[in-house]
């Protein structure tokens, strides 16, 4: 390698410590970036100017020294760049719209046409969604991608790396899409895109800023109709072989079992998903509400009202969530657990401290004792702006100027 190039992918390095750590840690002085990167005050000097020049940072005012001369504060221009982040579900997708600042500034919501939607119809919604939302960016020259967070297992393309991607395929088993090509999703020559599953994407989002902000072990849990894990250990991201890691709605409970969506029985999410928990309410009930959401808040408002058959299903089914988070923290010994998506966030609302308390007591003792548990703090964006931090990834490691991989899979921490 000659110096020239070692050189040039030294500066590209540097650059994108800098911008990641100011984009994760906002508005900062010269000094204290050189301290906490480790890099000489003129090296940081230099790279603030490049990133200025592309447009990604600006001067933001200036902090007194004590007798000294006044320190200025850079930022992120919060115009310099925009992203699209999708949370494509079963029940429709939301796509949002963010600054460099990753402050959400357009959202659009757009229902899938039937409970069971098939991959075409999704990408019939999401392509208006995308549309509408990419009208409201103030400069649509400047958005750098789309990133979307599936249900369902992401295989292929190039994780993580600046090498040209393969062709990315989704398998989402329990929506009955076998094999669904990512361009058959979204098909989008002008932009960018990037995929990850949504548990994947979740868990990025609370590690930048939500609940796993300083840990490096954490576990987050996106809990919707299924049931889905985001794992963090030593720092990085568990993809497994080919990517399908985190599937932990379909560990096995019991042998037998409820029937699950994914053909097998006995599955975590075939007793606990929020799908199932809205069928158990209905079921008892005769409730006719028609979403799976309002059905789990009616459960849990008949629950808080004593309802004796409410009480024992939600009794039911944090005992049996208990034992599934269990089995996670003594396979990962997790200091955090985080639980999101709209069934745990419905079910931490009231129940976290039994939820944690059934994990504790289902965990072998000591890594039993050694996790808190919380819940996702960036309530039902999180997916959403995971997603966008796959497109942001792309423009931390490459200037604004140069490529932009077509498509890439693969959230990191
Ligand atoms: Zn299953």
């Amino acid at each position: 390698m000659s110096h020239e190039h070692t050189a040039r992918a030294l500066r590209l390095r540097n650059r994108s410590s800098v911008l990641r750590a100011m984009l994760r840690s906002g508005a900062t002085t010269r000094n204290r970036l050189a301290h906490e990167l480790g890099l000489s005050a003129g090296t940081i000097t230099n790279l603030i100017g490049d990133l200025t020049d592309e447009g990604l940072l600006q001067e933001a005012g200036q902090l007194p020294s004590d007798g000294g001369r006044p320190t200025s504060v850079v930022s992120v221009a919060p115009g310099g760049a925009y992203f699209l982040g999708a949370d494509v579900g079963e029940s429709g997708v939301a796509v949002e719209l963010f600054d460099l600042s990753l402050e959400p500034i357009a959202r659009t919501f757009e229902e899938a046409p039937s409970r069971s939607a098939t991959a075409v119809e999704i990408a019939e919604v999401l392509a208006q969604a995308i549309e509408e939302t990419l009208a409201q960016a103030p400069d649509s020259g400047r958005v750098y991608g789309v990133g979307l967070g599936v249900p369902g297992i992401v295989e292929g393309g190039s994780a993580g790396t600046a090498e040209p991607s393969g062709p990315i395929t989704i398998y989402a088993q329990s929506l009955g899409w076998d094999q669904t090509g990512l361009e058959s999703i979204c098909a989008r020559p002008d932009l960018p895109i990037f995929v990850d599953n949504g548990a994947k994407t979740l868990a990025a989002a609370e590690s930048w800023f939500g609940a796993g902000v300083g840990t490096s072990d954490s576990l987050t849990i996106l809990h919707g109709r299924g049931l889905g894990a985001g794992i963090i250990s030593g720092g990085r991201f568990l993809h497994g072989a080919v990517g399908s890691a985190g599937e932990w709605g379909h560990t096995k409970v019991s042998i037998g079992g409820p029937q699950c969506n994914c053909g097998q029985r006995g599955c975590l999410e075939a007793y606990v998903g929020g799908a199932a928990l809205a069928l158990k309410w209905r079921d008892a009930s005769g409730s006719d509400h028609a979403t799976a959401e309002n059905l789990v808040a009616e459960l849990l408002g008949a629950e808080a009202a004593g309802n004796p058959v409410a009480t024992t299903i939600v009794a039911e089914a944090v005992e049996i969530l208990g034992v599934g988070v269990s089995n996670l923290v003594n396979i990962f010994n997790p200091d955090r657990v985080i639980l999101g998506g709209w069934a745990g966030l419905l079910l931490t609302s009231a129940h976290l401290e039994t939820i944690e308390l059934q994990t504790r007591s289902a965990s072998l003792q000591r890594p039993g004792g050694q996790f808190d548990m919380v819940a996702a703090q960036l309530g039902s964006d999180g997916v959403a702006l995971g997603a966008a931090l796959l497109a942001v990834e792309g423009l931390i490691a490459m200037p604004a100027t140069g490529h932009v991989e077509r498509a890439r899979v693969g959230a990191t921490p």
